[in-house]
């Protein structure tokens, strides 16, 4: 391990308490998507605390600080939202509580995503404290609604905020491994006008139901026939989610029908070329359906509302792309071994910032995949450390790998 690298793991190793510290406070502050403020609140006192320089709450409520003056930049994410306990009744220790033993921190958010948030902020201070900041800048960004619409924070901050990184670093849980890609996915929701009549006389009407089934008919054919294939990825998929109707009484012919679908997308599946997929269907240009993509309107903690159509694509960062490498050579420089490349079976902010806008994309972050979303939910400290040291370590790799790029193609 070159002198460097030795640096940022005994820097980190310095500050484990404290993040491990830190990781808890925020667990113990309940922060389900809408109600973000008071981790905001910490986050943001934290990087103040810690020397980040343009320290941002935006208007949604995402937290973004700085440490470095490059201009390259590297953005590590990670939400600060998280999904509710469930039933207490099934957690061990209280869900809050923010407890720790020797290997583990325990409570809602410790693997999604609050361990996260404390190693992507400590490895500003571990490059900061180590003054290897001339050669990049490193941007934290704390986000909201991950859980129900992700990718809303950063397409704001893309496209509202101005802010545009080199690449970012997705600090969702990837039990370390590196993830290089995820499938998309989109809603879409179809409906079907009929003409009621009674019940009794069924052929003076045309009933919406019979209409329907006809068109999830050939969703479920549609959903065995889909055509392209990732290598990667593996194909998407479609599944019928909702059903309902109505008739002006039960012995009336129904003179409604609306489904909803929920469509995983595989790399090279755009969501504008599954929407015609589905519009292309006979069955649909039959009824005179109406298909339409539900949007996404539930406000911020800062009562911004926003009009989000519920899309969210695929992205894939190929394994000889500039930042796959020098990620690789950090995980290797650091830990002397060479790491397992993967891809993420759930959805990211990736689907903004990659999907939509093709900045590039990794994953790597503390966090075991099978603890997220269920009682008892835990994150293993050397996890969280191994990321700390990642996100500083990347920063070198990554400048590093683009000047000798630049230079030998001068
Ligand atoms: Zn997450």
């Amino acid at each position: 391990m070159s002198d460097i690298f030795k640096k940022i793991v005994s820097r980190t190793q310095d500050y484990a308490q404290d993040i491990y510290d830190f990781a808890c406070e925020l667990i113990q502050v309940e922060s389900c998507s809408g109600n973000e403020r008071g981790v905001a609140t910490l986050v943001e006192a934290k990087m103040k605390q810690l020397g980040f320089h343009d320290v941002i709450v935006d208007n949604m409520g995402n937290v973004r600080g700085s440490v470095g003056t490059g201009q390259t930049l590297i953005a590590a994410d990670g939400h600060m939202d998280t999904v509710g306990a469930g039933n207490l009744e099934q957690w061990a220790r209280p869900p809050f509580s923010g407890e720790q033993d020797d290997n583990h921190l325990y409570g809602r958010g410790a693997s999604d995503m609050k361990a996260a948030i404390a190693s992507m902020i400590y490895a500003g201070k571990v490059v900061q404290d180590l003054q290897l900041t001339d050669q990049f800048t490193y941007m934290a960004c704390a986000t909201v609604q991950e859980e129900p619409c992700e990718g809303l924070a950063w397409e704001y901050l893309i496209e509202k905020e101005g802010v545009s990184p080199d690449f970012v670093i997705i600090a969702e849980p990837s039990d370390d491994l590196i993830s290089l890609a995820q499938k998309g996915r989109m809603e879409l929701k179809v409906s079907v006008t009929g003409k009621s009549a009674h019940a009794s006389a069924p052929q003076m009407g045309n009933n919406a139901i019979y209409s329907m089934a006809k068109i999830v008919t050939e969703l479920e054919a549609l959903n065995d026939n889909l055509e392209i294939e990732d290598k990667d990825l593996g194909k998407g998929s479609l599944v019928v989610s909702e059903m309902l109707s109505s008739a002006p009484s039960r012995s009336s012919v129904a003179d409604y029908c609306e489904i909803f679908i929920d469509r995983r997308l595989t790399w090279g599946e755009s969501p504008q070329y599954a929407l015609e997929q589905v519009k292309h269907l006979p069955s649909v240009i039959a009824a005179q359906a109406q298909v339409e993509l539900p949007t996404f309107e539930e406000p911020s903690y800062t009562g911004l509302v926003p009009h989000k159509e519920c899309t969210f694509p695929a992205w894939k960062i190929e394994k000889d792309h500039v930042v796959t490498r020098s990620t690789v050579e950090a995980y290797e420089q650091l830990f002397d071994q060479s790491p397992t490349l993967t891809t993420w079976p759930f959805s990211t902010n990736g689907v903004a910032i990659m999907g939509k806008h093709n900045i590039p994309v990794i994953g790597y972050g503390p966090g075991v995949i099978a603890a997220c979303h269920v009682p008892d939910e835990y994150v293993i400290k050397k996890q969280v450390l191994r990321a700390t040291m990642m996100y500083a370590a990347m920063c070198i790799t990554y400048s590093n790998t683009c000047n000798q790029e630049s230079v030998s193609h001068a």
